[in-house]
């Protein structure tokens, strides 16, 4: 089969590789299309460790061709990945909390993923897909996951007033997640004016840019106390710190951008005066994919508008380097088999 495989650090190519084969208690999937995202950019620069060689991808799609899965996928389905792998047996696993297991992992990190015609995965990783939906964007429902655990840890309650910044993918799915949990008014934050519109048009009220534009429009929009909650989707430091700021006192934050940074100028004072909680989101666990797959074929979250790029396979190497271009308005990239 051809697959992308990471030889090295910054050493990728495509090749043949023996077909992947789907031994007791997996499945044997067909890949149609895996999503590139900031994970496997790290790991092609080596900032997360792997092991070489590797074939990359997490966020997979395809055909379940062997080994029914355990949530009623049956060989012939469309079907979405659940990369996470989890023990079952550690005291996180025992105790509601999979998503943090010490020893899991992740398909396309810790083993090889869906950057190649066939992958191999748990059979309980795998979900069917409806019909009605766009099996190109389909990807994104794995990214998704990670936005629906995060806003089940925000418990967005109707009307409160929710601001979203940063509106790259995840920060357009928060726009979305927010607006079907009833927030209002949902605002969105973004330097990026191509972003702003396409929030308008997927269910924010109110768009502005960083900084004095950002401060002004929440304060406007709630009567000068500030939000009620906030979802960080860009992963800067100083955009945390700007949270800080466009929380109302009581205010939740949710940090879900993730933070290499370790040093920052921040409103620290706030932290304590307007006794802000901070709920930190981790992964996903296992129902968030049949909510997420739901959300999309019910038509409250819509991920089309979200994919800007789809390429082949051959063409791996150019479609990784799209995402390392600091500022571009480049949105979801998919590679396609
Ligand atoms: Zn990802
Ligand atoms: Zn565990």
């Amino acid at each position: 089969m051809k697959a992308v495989v990471l030889e090295a650090q910054d050493a990728l190519t495509v090749k043949d590789v023996p077909d992947a084969t789907a031994a007791k208690g997996k499945a044997l999937i067909r890949v149609s299309g895996t999503g590139i995202c900031a994970t496997d950019v790290k790991i092609l620069t080596g900032g997360i460790p792997v092991t070489y060689p590797l074939i990359m991808g997490h966020e997979i799609v395809g055909e379940l061709i062997d080994g029914g899965g355990k949530n009623g996928a049956k060989p012939g389905d469309p079907v979405l990945v659940d990369p996470v792998l989890t023990c079952g047996k550690c005291y996180y696993c025992q105790h509601g909390q999979a998503n943090l297991c010490p020893v899991g992992g992740l398909i396309g990190r810790d083993q090889d993923g869906g950057f190649a015609e066939y992958v191999s995965v748990p059979s309980s990783n795998v979900y069917p897909l409806p019909d009605s939906i766009d099996l190109t964007a389909a990807p994104m429902i794995q990214v998704l996951t990670t936005c629906h655990h995060a806003h089940e840890r925000a418990a967005i309650q109707p009307g409160e007033a929710a601001v979203i910044t940063g509106l790259g993918v995840t920060g357009q799915m928060n726009i979305q997640l927010a607006k079907a949990a009833g927030a209002s008014p949902v605002i969105g934050i973004s330097r990026t004016a191509s972003k702003r519109d396409l929030a308008l048009e997927l269910g924010a009220d109110i768009v502005a840019s960083h900084g004095e534009e950002a401060l002004k429009v929440t304060r406007e929009a709630t009567d000068g106390r500030g939000a009620d909650v906030i979802i960080e989707s860009v992963g800067a430091l100083a955009v945390l710190g700007e949270t800080m700021d466009l929380a109302r006192i009581g205010g939740r934050i949710v940090p879900f951008g993730i933070y290499t940074g370790t040093q920052a100028e921040m409103p620290f004072y706030q932290f304590y005066f307007k006794e802000l909680s901070i709920l930190n989101a981790r992964a996903a666990f296992a129902r968030d994919f049949p909510a997420s797959i739901d959300l999309v074929a019910s038509g409250k979250v819509r991920l089309e508008p979200l994919l800007s790029h789809a390429l082949p396979i051959e063409r791996a190497d150019e479609a990784i380097h799209m995402l390392m271009e600091p500022g571009s308005d480049r949105m979801k990239v998919v590679l396609t088999y």
